[in-house]
């Protein structure tokens, strides 16, 4: 029998930034795509050196790349899109998806602004740089469940992806969007508490963020609730319970519950 027949699409970055330079990396390592499938432009000779350096085309203006692409991702920072959408409403054609990964940035917003509602939104966060990013996305009115995929797949090759309604964006930019800085504090003191307790920075600092990703990979692989895997290291009267007891006085899960809203308070206070 032949081998299923490998979806190859053109894909345009409007803004060869960070995001877009994670994409491109996962993207073309997990082979979802060549790099010569991927274009885009930059105003720096660097970046298009850069995206030029994985094989990517590098085009002249914004208008060619969304001309050249069959899915455009607009990867420039949330203030600009609006100007960008705008520039660009006359070269989005209806057989082309528009991306959108800006924060913040409504589904209403980017169908007034590019007069289209073949649309995805979709939010990432920050460990796409390593290749573990959390990422939700929610669709347009008109686009197809084959965009869908090639959303999937995408954002696939950068970590894990999940649907939403567009309803709960704001509280994944609390949890998931946030999240990472959360959890950079909670290994610095994890570090700190090692030092006071006689560690060295160095393997302190190790040890705190191993046990960090250790702890999620259980969560995530062994698909045990937390509780559980907590239940299970806590014997009668020894020293995990001892560290949670503190942890508890602390009020350390109710700090995390807050958190999570009072960022998602903030992101509705500013959309
Ligand atoms: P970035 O600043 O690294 O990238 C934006 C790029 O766009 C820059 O290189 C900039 O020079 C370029 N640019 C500016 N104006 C332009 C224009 N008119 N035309 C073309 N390019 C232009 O930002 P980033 O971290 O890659 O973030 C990009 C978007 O992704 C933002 O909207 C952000 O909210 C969103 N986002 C990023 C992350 C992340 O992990 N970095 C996570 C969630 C959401």
């Amino acid at each position: 029998m032949a081998a299923p027949q490998k979806d190859v699409f053109r894909l345009g970055f409007v803004g060869a930034g960070n995001l877009a330079e994670s994409i491109t990396r996962g993207v073309v390592r997990s082979a979802v795509l060549p790099a010569t499938s991927i274009r885009t432009t930059h105003h720096r000779a660097d970046r298009r050196s850069l995206f030029a350096s994985f094989g990517c085309r590098i085009l002249e203006t914004n208008a060619q790349v969304v001309e050249d692409s069959d899915v455009v991702i607009i990867s420039v920072k949330p203030q600009i899109v609006r100007q960008v959408l705008t520039e660009l409403k006359p070269f989005f054609t209806k057989d082309k998806l528009i991306v959108s990964i800006a924060a913040g940035i409504k589904m209403k917003d980017i169908k007034d602004w590019s007069g289209k509602s073949r649309i995805i939104r979709v939010m990432p966060n920050t460990p796409s740089a390593v290749g573990l990013a959390a990422s939700v996305f929610c669709t347009g009115e008109t686009a197809t469940k084959k965009d869908e995929e090639r959303v999937s797949k995408l954002f696939g090759a950068i970590g894990k992806v999940w649907t939403a309604d567009e309803k709960y964006f704001d509280a994944i930019t609390g949890l998931s969007g946030s999240g990472p800085a959360y959890i950079y504090l909670a290994i610095e003191a994890l570090a700190d508490g090692g030092v006071a307790a006689g560690l060295t920075r160095d393997l302190a600092l190790g040890l705190a963020s191993q046990t960090v990703l250790g702890a999620a990979a259980m969560v995530n692989q062994t698909g045990k609730h937390p509780g559980q895997l907590k239940d299970e290291v806590t014997s009668p009267a020894g020293t995990t319970i001892a560290g949670i007891r503190e942890l508890e006085k602390g009020a350390f899960r109710a700090s995390l519950i807050n958190a999570v809203v009072a960022a998602t308070d903030r992101c509705r206070e500013l959309s």
